[in-house]
């Protein structure tokens, strides 16, 4: 007899398997990445109707034999779907990007709790129609953090001079650190930093999840935030996302 667990879980992806069956790849609080098949949920939706869609937040009930990669889904409710997000494309498409970094960013029998409450902090704030570009930012600063790559940016990787007011910086992708201008007069090649920008991405590392939605930002402080974060993704994961040529539609110079 194989023993019934339940956990909270998000789902990050649904594939339909053979006539009836859907394959899901759940994020889950007890065992992070989790591969279930939910069977004759095609067929009969009673039991998973509305509940297996991306991005759900769901209570499962699952069974997982020793050996076996694929667990088998036995319930699922729904805590919530997060309806707004799958009616807007720009909430969709940040979804998206968000969710393609916890699929290479989670692993089987890993649980970790911190990113399973960041990715529930992400989903919810887009869900609410906050700034949908900031809640992206504030999610990769933090999610580098817990994945153990928090960019430095508190002195300047050369003369290890502290971050000031009245100099410019920029970010070096390749170590997750900052020069200041006096060391990097090529700033053109790098990714430029203001002091503000700076600020606020130090600011978001630090805050406790509850009160990271009060940090706002906008204009060039967003746009220098996202190249950071994705330049920084890219060099970490050795690939550019495919949500990212979407993600910068939404994102104004
Ligand atoms: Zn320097």
């Amino acid at each position: 007899m194989v023993e019934s667990r339940q956990t909270d879980a998000v789902v990050l992806n649904c594939i339909e398997h053979g006539e009836s069956d859907v394959i899901v790849t759940l994020f889950c609080q007890d065992v992070g990445r989790l591969s279930a098949i939910a069977k004759g949920a095609k067929k009969s939706k009673k039991r998973f109707v509305n509940k297996l869609e991306l991005f759900s937040f769901l209570h499962i009930t699952y069974q997982q034999k020793a050996n076996r990669s694929l667990a088998f889904l036995a319930e699922a409710d729904l805590h919530t779907g997060f309806l707004h997000i799958r009616q807007n494309l720009e909430l969709y498409s940040i979804a998206s990007a968000i969710r393609e970094f916890l699929l290479i960013g989670i692993r089987e029998n890993e649980p970790d709790i911190s990113i399973f409450r960041l990715c529930l902090w992400a989903l919810h704030n887009l869900d609410q129609k906050q700034p949908p570009l900031t809640v992206l930012s504030l999610f990769l600063i933090r999610f580098f953090d817990s994945v153990g790559y928090r960019p430095d940016l508190q002195n300047c990787a050369r003369c290890s001079s502290q971050v000031t007011n009245d100099n410019r910086y920029s970010f070096d992708a390749s170590n997750g650190r900052i020069v200041c201008s006096a060391c990097s007069p090529h700033l053109l090649q790098k990714i430029p930093l203001s002091h503000g920008t700076i600020k606020i991405l130090r600011s978001a590392q630090d805050q406790p999840i509850e009160r990271l939605h009060r940090l706002k930002m906008s204009g060039s402080i967003l746009y220098e935030a996202i190249s950071l974060l994705q330049s920084y993704g890219n060099q970490l994961f050795q690939r550019d996302m495919a949500s990212w040529k979407m993600v910068r539609k939404f994102l104004k110079k």
